[in-house]
Order: structure tokens, then sequence, then C-alpha cells
């Protein structure tokens, strides 16, 4: 193909890499809960709670404000304090290894596998020291991490499990849904994420005790119950038994969030047919080497994410971005590996540790991906990243 001299987009409006889906329903469930008499700590709490514990199977759900928050309180109920060390892999977004620094922990980053781009399970066990006290790993792009040997290895060095299942909500390991599996999983309701509730974010757990701190992390660490007050002053007595924060979500967030969770299935329907279709337009363009199918489980496709063959490419990863941007294909990049932001390498996480993770940064491009996208969109994407290769290949 003949560079021509006027550029020629594939389309002309912008289209972004993700957006909600709100439909008169999600609306009027708002609007019933501003109507009502609690916009926060009432019953639209609970309800999404019960309901999200239910969808995935779990005993017990606790919301917090954002996804980050409930990273937060999943770290404090793990009992992470000064000096622990916690495992996770640097190619997530910032907050999976965050939590753990505001625990004053110290994230220790493995490496990912060269295919899945999840947690290298092989390169675990030999950074665990006698400080470990928690693994952290993530689902990247919806596809569940190798749960079966991560849970084995927390067994055997008696480690406790954070999902970070950002990513997964409605995913599925060895046919078992995110969330039913480890000790706490999280997922968020950001409105990039599967659904939304603005902002928002959930721990899911079958375990009674992290249960209880959860809810007592997210509200100052302040409780009434009885059963668990040191004093007793009377009816009006509370206790703040430890520091703790205001992480609540509102009743305007649980019943947006409960009103989405009803159409969670359909929405993932749909990025199911995304993905296939991209899948069938780019599995033999010799530039692009398309996501990983996990065989023990099946995905819920929060990313679609190419990774270039610059072998192949007169150009670099940057210059194919650009390219895409300019047929308005809102095109992004996840992730800048956490260890190498300048905050971590402050604190002496070093370039050039996690080879697979850094060398992946640099090939990878995400396409957009979510429910609402029309035939035409998907096809403009194909459109424009054929047309790209095209252009650009040695
Ligand atoms: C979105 C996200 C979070 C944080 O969730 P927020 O609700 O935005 O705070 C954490 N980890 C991963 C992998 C995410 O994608």
């Amino acid at each position: 193909m003949k560079l021509t001299k006027t550029f020629n987009p594939v389309r002309d409006t912008y289209l972004p890499y993700g957006r909600q889906w709100i439909d008169e329903e999600d609306i009027e469930a708002v609007v019933s809960v501003l109507k009502g008499d609690y916009l926060t700590t009432g019953p639209a709490i609970n309800e999404f709670e019960r309901k999200v514990a239910e969808y995935v199977g779990a005993k017990y759900a606790v919301t917090f404000a954002n996804g980050t928050a409930a990273l937060h309180g999943a770290c404090f109920a793990a009992g992470i304090g000064t000096g622990d060390e916690v495992i996770t892999t640097p190619m997530t977004f910032a907050a999976s290894a965050n939590c753990i620094l505001y625990q004053d922990g110290i994230p220790v980053f493995v490496d990912i596998n060269e295919s899945t781009y999840n947690i290298d399970v092989n390169k675990i066990e030999n950074k665990i020291t006698k400080r470990t006290k928690a693994i952290i790993p993530i689902d990247f792009t919806g596809q569940p991490a190798d749960l079966k040997k991560i849970l084995d290895i927390a067994k055997k060095y008696n480690l406790i499990v954070i999902e970070d299942a950002a990513h997964a909500l409605g995913a599925t390991y060895k046919n078992e849904k995110i969330g039913s599996i480890s000790d706490m999983t999280m997922f968020s309701f950001h409105p990039v994420k599967h659904i939304t509730s603005g902002e928002g974010g959930i721990i899911v757990t079958n375990n009674e005790d992290y249960y209880e701190r959860l809810l007592q992390f997210r509200s100052h660490g302040i409780t009434r119950d009885v059963d668990k007050l040191k004093e007793n002053h009377g009816p009006w007595y509370y206790e703040m038994q430890f520091l703790g924060y205001n992480y609540r979500m509102t009743d305007i967030q649980a019943v947006l969030g409960s009103s989405q969770l009803q159409k969670l299935d359909m929405f993932i329907e749909k990025r199911k047919k995304i993905v296939a279709k991209y899948n069938e337009a780019f599995a033999g363009i010799p530039q692009i080497i398309i996501p990983f199918q996990n065989i023990e489980g099946e995905s819920s496709w929060h990313l679609y994410i190419i990774r270039l063959n610059l072998n192949k490419l007169s150009v670099g990863r940057k210059e194919i971005f650009e390219a895409l941007q300019k047929h308005n294909i809102g095109v992004n990049v996840h992730y800048i590996p956490v260890h190498l932001q300048p905050y971590y390498q402050q604190l002496g996480y070093v370039k050039g540790s996690l080879p697979y993770a850094e060398r992946l940064y640099e090939e990878i491009i995400s396409l957009p991906l979510f429910p609402g996208m029309t035939e035409q969109d998907v096809k403009d994407v194909i459109v424009a990243v054929q047309r790209t290769m095209e252009i650009y290949a040695k």
C-alpha cells in the first residue's frame, strides 16, 4: 500500500477504548434512592453486597468507596503490617502494589509468564522469605491467574491470597466463579470495568473473621457490636478499636451497582463476541500476537491487548499507537510496569529486574473493548489495525 499525502482516517469520530453502559433502568434505580430515606449506609448497600456475594458464590461481601480502598482493607484484614512482604506482579495498575505500601508492607514483584501475562507461578517460591505474608495475584485482562498453584504455594507457606480481580468479574477458573476461590477477592466498579457504580469496590470472602475486620476498617475502626465492646456506657455507646478509614460506598452507588449486575452476563457476552471478531481478523497477521486463551478458565475480557511482533515492523510501538490514534481509535497501554514508576524507583526497585514484564510493556497496545460497541465500531478498529500493519510491515 502506498502512503497517501493526505491521511484518510478510518473514522471521523473518536472511539474510546472503554465506556460504561447506562440505561433507563439504571437511572430510575438511582433516582429511587435519591427520593428515599438513605443516601449512605442504607439498604441498597446490603442488597448490593448480598447480590455480588451470591453471583460469585462467596459467603460475605463488603463494599468500599473504590477498588483501591477495598484492596487496602484486604491488606489490613490479612494482618499485613510494617516490614511484611507481599508478592505481586508488576504488570498491573499501581493500586495492586500501593495497597501493600499503605500498610507499611513491602511489595515483592515476581515476573510474568510470557504467554498468559499473569504472575509466573514457577517464580513465586524463590521470592518467599520468613517475612512473606500474602500473595496478590492479578487476573490480568480478565484471564484468571494460575490460582490452583498459587493456593497450593500459599498453603505450603501459610500465606493469604488476596486476588485482584478488578478485571475479572464474571470470569471462571476450573468452572468456579472468580470470587469464590481465594481468601479474599477484590472487584472494582470504576466505569471502565465490567459493571459500574461510578466509583466503587468490593471484597468477597468466605471467612467471617476477615468479613468483620473489613466492615470495621471501612468505618474508622468503629464497632457497635456489644459482643466486641470492651466497655458499655449505654445504648449510644460505640468503640473505635483500631485506626480505620471512611471508605464507605453510598447507597446511590450501590443501587446503580445492583442494577448493573443484572446486565453483567449480557455485557460479558457482548465482549466475547467482539473478542472473537478481533481474534479472527488478527490471527493471520504476522505483526500481531493475539491474546492468550486460558484453557483452565474463561476470561471475562476486560481488555483486548495486541502484542506487536516488532521484528516484522519497520517502526516501534509508539508509531503504531500514534497511527491508530490518527484513525480515531482510542488505544491505550496496560500497563507501565509498576516497578518502573518514579515513586517505586525511589524506593529502590530496579529497571531490568523483571525482564518479561518490561519487554511486554514495549510491545503492547490495548484496543477498544466495551459492550456498547457497534458492529461498525468493531469493523473500524479492525480496518485501522489492518491498514496500519500493512503500511509498517517489514
Ligand atoms: C481498576 C483497578 C484497580 C483499582 O480499582 P479502583 O476502583 O479504580 O480503585 C486495582 N487493580 C486493577 C488491576 C485495576 O484494573
